[in-house]
This record gives C-alpha cells, sequence and structure tokens, in this order.
C-alpha cells in the first residue's frame, strides 16, 4: 500500500518527465488534484504536501469541504462538473475557476452571484457529441465564446474536455489535439484536460491544467 505522500510524488514526477519530453518546462502545467468524494482529511493531507489546486465535481460537495477547509486560505477550487443553474450560487461563492461551462444560462447565475468578483472560466467542449457528458458541440464554440466573452467579469482561460474513456491512453490524443486546435482558433492559451488515465499525453499536446483524482488519493 502506498501513501498519499508516494502517489503524489509518483504524478508530479511523470507530469515533468510528460512536460520535459514535450519540450515544455514543468511549470507551466498546473495539477489540479481531484478530490470529489474523498473527505476533507485527504486534502488537508494534500495540502500539507503542497497541493494548492483541488478538484469538486458536485456543487454542494464543493461548497460543505469549501466551509470545513476555510481555514486553508491560499487553497484553489477548481469546480470541474457540470452545473444547474440553481445551485451555481455555491460554485460562485468560493471558486477560484469553473471548468465546464456549456450554457450561458449559467454564466448568468454565477455573475449574478457573483458580483464583481472575476472568475476564471474554462469553456467545456463535448468532442466526440456523447450524450452522457456536458459541453459544448465544437461548432458551437465560437458562438459561447463571444456570449461569454460579454459578461467583463468571467475570465476566458481556455477549453476544457473529457473525452471518451478508451482502453489505451494513446486513443485519447486525437481528442485532445482537436481541443488544442479550437483553443488556437480562439486565441486562448489554456487547456484544462487530462485525468489519470491519460494526462500525460494531454501533457503532450499542450495541457495546461490536469485534472487527477484517483492516482493521488485512490479509488472513490
Ligand atoms: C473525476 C474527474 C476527473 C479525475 O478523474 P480520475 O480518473 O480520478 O483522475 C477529472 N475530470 C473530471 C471532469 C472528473 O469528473
Amino acid at each position: 500500500m502506498s501513501t498519499l505522500a508516494q502517489r503524489l510524488e509518483a504524478v508530479q514526477s511523470r507530469i515533468r518527465d510528460a512536460a520535459v519530453r514535450a519540450g515544455r518546462d514543468p511549470a507551466t502545467v498546473t495539477l489540479i488534484a481531484v478530490s470529489k468524494r474523498q473527505p476533507a482529511a485527504a486534502i488537508r493531507e494534500a495540502y500539507a504536501l503542497g497541493v494548492r489546486d483541488f478538484g469538486e465535481n458536485y456543487a454542494q460537495e464543493l461548497r460543505d469541504k469549501a466551509a470545513e477547509l476555510a481555514d486553508l486560505t491560499d487553497l484553489r477550487w477548481h469546480a470541474i462538473g457540470p452545473l444547474q443553474t440553481n445551485k451555481a450560487r455555491y460554485v460562485a461563492d468560493v471558486a477560484h475557476a469553473f471548468h465546464a461551462l456549456d450554457r450561458e444560462a449559467v454564466a448568468e447565475a454565477l455573475v449574478r452571484r457573483r458580483g464583481d468578483r472575476p472568475l476564471e472560466v474554462f469553456l467545456e467542449v463535448n468532442l466526440a457529441g456523447e450524450a452522457s457528458k456536458g459541453g459544448v458541440a465544437p461548432s458551437s464554440l465560437s458562438a459561447l465564446h463571444a456570449a461569454i466573452a460579454a459578461h467583463p467579469t468571467l475570465h476566458i482561460r481556455g477549453l476544457m474536455a473529457l473525452p471518451p474513456l478508451t482502453a489505451a491512453p494513446e486513443d485519447a490524443r486525437p481528442h485532445f489535439r482537436q481541443l488544442a486546435g479550437l483553443a488556437r482558433d480562439l486565441h486562448l492559451d489554456a487547456l484544462s484536460m487530462g485525468t489519470t488515465a491519460d494526462f500525460e499525453v494531454a501533457i503532450g499536446e499542450g495541457a495546461t491544467h490536469v485534472r487527477v483524482g484517483t492516482a493521488i488519493f485512490g479509488p472513490r
């Protein structure tokens, strides 16, 4: 049984190696430790090991953990899951960034609650047309981008995707490459892509934010 410290160190070292292989500065890759369905104690442990960026999927779980961990004032919460307008307040209250923006109604709900405080957002793209997942179709992305850009307090950092689960990490490469191309067209330089299954491939295709849960915290 490995410890959280050992698993975290292994992930960080794989991130460094993948960046170097891609000719990139490892400092350009932010590790978001995905802590959904993990106890607050595990987050405290990762925080004590130096992690500051944590990802949560569910709005109420984010609200509860943010309250429980409010003493960790420089912890950054990344809301990475689909969001309904009636729960937008939980994200607006505590998040540093929202990675799954795919509808103008959600943007409006976030802005309403957030007030003047800026919020970083990533536009989620549904690359493979999967009905079970959020995100806009690539063909609707530029319209969404224009609508979101009209909100001065939403800072569009880049694009996010969760490609279809495949047997081999390499199978995700064409999806990551497509997302990078879409970001380039919109002059966006941040890419939130790559999970436990495929974060090294994502880094090879330009990921700036990798969202890794299981490899750090173990199974949920
Ligand atoms: C759960 C989740 C992750 C992390 O997945 P792991 O396989 O545990 O690394 C990343 N991104 C999103 C959107 C998720 O829902």
